[in-house]
């Protein structure tokens, strides 16, 4: 099957319980990505120059990892938070492996839910964010956008979609929610 590079994963929209992601690639840093994600996200480090400075997080996780995960954040940082940046298993985009968290912090305690990636102190996080959507990225979870993402605004959490797509929603400034939608009226 083709990849669905625009699929729409949310609290509203679960996978399917019998999801199967494209073809996943082990990575850098130990991290499984789809494919073409991984292909074009190592191309945009190396445009950027941050094959050193910048690490994967996280890129795909199972179904029983969010359970994980998710049960653990409860446990550790209360239900608040945890609503606000972990979604429920069946919920998250790191099911289909087009989603990938970034970190510019290269110590060994790196925060698993909320890395450091902070354009505000770092020229290459910048740089990062100039450059994504020529590389098909989106910043998936923007500021401003909560009430249509019903996530946070995250700065570590990139999603792939494909060039075509991304150059369009950074143009017109819409999250995948509202571009999904105006696909779906037939507005190109
Ligand atoms: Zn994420």
């Amino acid at each position: 099957m083709k990849n669905n590079y625009l699929i729409l994963v949310n609290q509203e929209q679960p996978l399917p319980r019998f999801f199967q992601p494209g073809q996943l690639i082990l990575g850098r840093d130990n991290v499984y990505l789809e494919e073409q994600t991984h292909l074009k996200l190592m191309a945009l480090l190396n445009e950027i120059d941050g094959q050193q400075s910048i690490r994967l997080v996280n890129g795909f996780r199972s179904i029983e990892e969010q359970q994980l995960l998710y049960d653990t954040s409860v446990k550790e940082f209360g239900m608040t938070y945890t609503k606000k940046y972990v979604a429920k298993p069946l919920c998250s985009e790191h099911h289909t492996g087009l989603a990938v968290d970034l970190t510019t912090s290269l110590a060994n305690e790196t925060h698993l839910i909320s890395p450091e990636f902070d354009w505000q102190k770092n020229k290459l996080v910048q740089l990062f964010l100039t450059k994504m959507s020529d590389f098909g990225f989106i910043q998936r979870y923007p500021e401003g956008k909560e009430h249509l993402t019903g996530i946070s605004y995250e700065p570590w959490h990139f999603r792939y979609v494909g060039r075509q797509h991304s150059k369009k929603m950074q143009a017109l400034d819409l999250c995948l929610e509202e571009y999904v939608l105006q696909l779906g009226a037939g507005v190109q």
